[in-house]
């Protein structure tokens, strides 16, 4: 056994909550040899065994939503009813999957010259390793592992340091639902022992959700074993509002898109692109709304606001805000770390943010709105994709046709128009440019850790 552990605390107070034993090498070396063994047997199921698995992990995600939602609050203060929202999400996709299987394994036939049959057929790799983040702990784990799980592939699970019970309690539930240990199986270790995983024959694919820095390390040591990989890493999405917009329900769709989560969200509206004739009275009104919003104990009723998951973020965080005064953005509210134990930061907002400025160069990761003004259509067009990133996207226009079209020229994954990035089931969910590559969630996500394999009979 190591004596190494990971630590789970309360960022709403910094208590500690309790110590999980980390792997050691042999033990990691353990879990990969059971995780091969298991793979041979799983990968031969049956497409209605697999469906009727992924119905049951469904079914006790939605029966486990209260145990699921307080976990993720205490170990990374999430407000309980966004942890409810979080179960839901996560269970319709594990039955979005189980719901298609057979028609996403459906083979396909095709009429080829010589052939007397022709088919496409999808078959499982080995395993594949998530390397996951702290935000939406069980969400970004079931956006994985579903599709994978699904395709008769097994699982090996990283995920981060700060949510260790999260990590505990979504493996017992795969588990209950029979994808049991080397079809799932979690691996607490930290992150030097990534590579020598991937290097392991069974792992035949990773992905990794998280920053840009961890996701290039994991990129390059997958490059290097010549293994498939997906990213899903930042964002610093644009919101823009039209000239023709309503300004209370673009003013309540950017504050839903900015804040939700504590701003912790990877799609989240980051940069606030507000048409010149609209920006005075928008901005007005979001200071007022924002000043509004309650920040308390995650688990109490009606909280707009918790602490953010980690205190050395929050100080990141701060820093940023601090730099970006400096370069000339106008602080309207929040904006100080207050004087209590726990990772705590107001809700902020910034005016006056011009291209250069951190808050519009840098993704910051809490509940910071930052307001953009722009000239014209083409002007807010030109800001928004003035990014090293490419996630999601808004638009907010009365003429949602002419919000379509902006958005269309929006250098993103995923355009939402009245609506900030949401994610569902059924549609794709990934970035272009520095947020990543490879989409996960519907058909798309299904196909990346597949052999798509060409059967031709002559
Ligand atoms: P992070 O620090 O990159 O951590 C993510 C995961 O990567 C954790 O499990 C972490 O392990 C691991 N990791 C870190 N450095 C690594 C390395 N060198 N090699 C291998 N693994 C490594 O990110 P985070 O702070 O948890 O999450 C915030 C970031 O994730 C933001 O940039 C956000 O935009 C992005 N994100 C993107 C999406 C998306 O779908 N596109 C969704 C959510 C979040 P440890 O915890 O042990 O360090």
């Amino acid at each position: 056994m190591s004596n190494k552990t990971l630590t789970a605390s309360n960022p709403a107070n910094d208590k500690v909550l309790k110590e999980y034993a980390m792997l050691s090498k042999e033990e990691v070396q353990q879990k990969l040899e059971q995780t091969h063994k298991a793979y041979s047997s799983f990968s031969q199921t049956t497409v209605q065994d697999r469906a009727q698995r992924l119905t049951v992990l469904a079914d006790l995600i939605d029966e486990h939503q209260k145990e699921i939602a307080t976990q993720i609050a205490h170990e990374m203060g999430k407000p309980y009813d966004q942890g409810i929202s979080e179960t839901q999400i996560s269970s319709s996709i594990a039955r979005f999957y189980a719901d298609n299987l057979p028609k996403l394994m459906e083979t396909e036939q095709r009429d080829v010259d010589g052939a007397v049959r022709a088919k496409i057929v999808k078959d499982p790799i080995g395993a594949v390793l998530g390397v996951m983040p702290w935000n939406y702990p069980l969400y970004q784990v079931i956006r994985f592992a579903a599709p994978a799980l699904a395709g008769g592939n097994v699982c090996l699970m990283k995920h981060a340091s700060n949510v260790p019970g999260c990590a505990d309690l979504i493996t017992q539930l795969f588990h209950k639902a029979d994808f049991e240990e080397g079809i799932f199986t979690w691996l607490p270790v930290g992150s030097e022992m990534i590579e020598d995983i991937i290097n392991d024959p069974v792992v035949q694919g990773v992905t990794l959700t998280g920053s840009e820095e961890a996701g290039r390390k994991v990129a390059e040591q997958a490059g290097a074993a010549l293994k498939p990989s997906v990213l899903e890493l930042g964002g610093i999405d644009p919101l823009i509002v039209l000239d023709d917009a309503d300004i209370e329900r673009a003013v309540d769709l950017a504050i839903a898109g900015r804040f939700d989560n504590t701003g912790q969200s990877c799609a989240a509206s980051k940069r606030l692109i507000v048409d010149k004739s609209l920006a005075e009275d928008f901005s007005k009104r979001l200071i007022e709304k924002v000043k509004d919003m309650r920040m308390d104990d995650p688990m109490s009723e009606g909280v707009d606001i918790g602490p953010m998951s980690r205190k050395d973020l929050r100080d990141d965080l701060h820093d940023q805000v601090q730099r970006a005064i400096k370069s000339g953005a106008k602080l309207e509210c929040g904006g100080e770390i207050p004087d209590r134990d726990g990772a705590w930061y107001p809700p902020t907002v910034l005016t006056n943010v011009t291209q250069g400025n951190p808050a519009f160069n840098e993704e910051l990761f809490g509940p910071v709105a930052s307001v953009v003004v722009a000239d014209n259509e083409a002007h807010a067009i030109e800001l928004a994709n003035d990014c090293p990133y490419g996630l999601g996207s808004t638009v907010v226009a009365k003429d949602d046709e002419r919000g379509e079209r902006v958005s269309r020229q929006l250098q993103a994954g995923m355009s939402f128009v009245n609506r900030p990035t949401t994610p569902f089931a059924q549609l794709p969910f990934g970035g272009v440019k520095g947020s990543g590559y490879g989409r996960e969630q519907s058909e798309y996500g299904f196909g990346a850790f597949m052999n798509i394999r060409t059967v031709y009979v002559a």
